[in-house]
């Protein structure tokens, strides 16, 4: 018999020897911001448990209480027969949290935007959709038929070309991500809703970075730049600050309600297990009682970035020393804001290697390549959270002042 796919194992060392291809680790996480991987305890830097309630002992006992009452699977779809009391509940606080009508849940950030997108628009229809989005809207644009117009990063001049354009279409989406997350920059979500008010176009923005995070109550970016009620859909994710799993919208019951009949990625998949919405709800009470969380995680982040700032900010002086890559990729560091720290070192096999080197000191640190990122952009992706003490932050930055000062 002739071996199946015989062009995979060329693929497979084309990708090596461009420094592509994917190795994977067996991580085991701790309550405290720290893991283990071989036998070694390093401070995880890695994560996106940005309050650290995903070890957080009463999200644990949650999650036990409804694994006791209920079993681990939800047996079947939420439509079918897998909604159950704590799925509803986390509907509701989730509603409360975000101060909209409902809420429903997905099985991940990433089947919520595609079977929302995929909800909303078709061939009719033009999708608009920033360049560095989360992987998950770019599916979701593609999945849904519509004419795509990919805008460069953050360029609004281009997009209100584009929206221009697609004036005559049946209805205009413009996607885009709150906190982008390998940059860890902000959208300009004002500029966004002005042109899609101009245009008429619905604004979709993505808070999977944003939720717990930013804005005073910890509803994200569209919070902390005041334009929720601007805003059209809002999507979240469970699995980052709230430290669990799955995806979900809050809203308007119209918009609800259409995407419970809908959207294809929550009616054809199994239900979330009881016990994540468990641990979810009470993750998300935490959130609204506990804001000195999210405090402590900003001061985190105010410490790091004035260490790493003699290093890495771009300055007059730098800018005429550096080679115009070097600038670029202070730049980019320069306009990330909060937990998400990129450090653009070009080379995917750099970026490799200055993982290793950072794992030596004691810290796991993502190294970020194509196609998660642009080519050419490989980085270490920083994360910081509030699960991380003073030692584990010294760790980081004096492994880093090393590590980066050396390369
Ligand atoms: C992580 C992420 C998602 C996907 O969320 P999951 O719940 O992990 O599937 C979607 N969008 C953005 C911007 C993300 O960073």
């Amino acid at each position: 018999m002739p071996t199946p796919f015989p062009w995979m194992s060329e693929e497979l060392a084309a990708l090596e020897s461009a420094g592509l291809r994917r190795a994977r680790l067996v991580v085991r996480p701790f309550a405290d911001g720290a893991c283990e991987i071989e036998g070694r305890r390093l401070w995880n830097f890695a994560g996106n448990d940005y309050l650290g309630l995903a070890g957080d002992p009463r999200v644990v006992a949650a999650a036990q209480a409804a694994l006791a009452e209920s079993g681990v699977g939800a047996r079947a779809s939420a439509l079918v027969a897998g909604r159950s009391e704590w799925h509803a509940r986390l509907e509701q606080t989730l509603a409360a949290f975000e101060g909209q009508e409902a809420a429903i849940l997905f099985p991940t950030g990433y089947a919520a935007n595609v079977g929302i997108i995929a909800a909303l628009v078709d061939e009719h229809d033009v999708v608009f959709c920033d360049r560095l989005n989360h992987a998950s809207l770019i599916d979701g644009c593609r999945l849904s038929g519509a004419k795509l117009r990919v805008f460069r990063h953050s360029e609004l001049e281009t997009l209100e070309r584009e929206l221009h354009k697609a004036a005559e279409a049946r209805r205009r989406l413009i996607v885009t991500d709150a906190v982008f997350s390998m940059d860890g920059d902000v959208a300009p979500l004002r500029e966004l809703c002005d042109l899609a008010e101009r245009f008429q176009a619905d604004l979709l923005v993505d808070e999977a970075h944003g939720t717990g995070v930013f804005g005073e109550q910890g509803r994200g970016v569209c919070e902390s730049l005041d334009v929720e009620s601007r805003v059209a859909v809002r999507v979240g994710t469970l699995s980052k600050a709230i430290g669990t799993l799955g995806g979900f919208v809050a809203g308007r019951q119209s918009l609800v309600d259409w995407l419970w009949n809908k959207a294809r990625t929550q009616v054809f998949s199994t239900a979330l297990s009881p016990a994540i919405c468990a641990a979810a709800t009470t993750a998300v009470e935490i959130i609204r009682s506990e804001p000195d969380r999210r405090a402590k995680l900003w001061r985190n982040c105010e410490f790091v970035r004035q260490e790493l700032d003699a290093v890495l900010r771009p300055s007059e002086s730098s800018a005429v020393r550096d080679s115009d890559q070097a600038v670029l990729l202070r730049l980019q560091y320069g306009r990330s804001v909060g937990p998400i720290i990129p450090i653009l070192l070009g080379d995917p096999d750099a970026a490799v290697a200055a993982q290793r080197k950072l794992e030596d000191r004691g810290c796991l640190v993502a190294a970020i390549r194509s196609p998660t990122v642009p080519q050419g952009t490989s980085r270490l992706r920083i994360s910081l959270s509030a699960a991380h003490d003073e030692s584990a932050l010294q760790t980081l930055v004096g492994a880093l002042q090393e590590v980066l000062s050396v390369s």
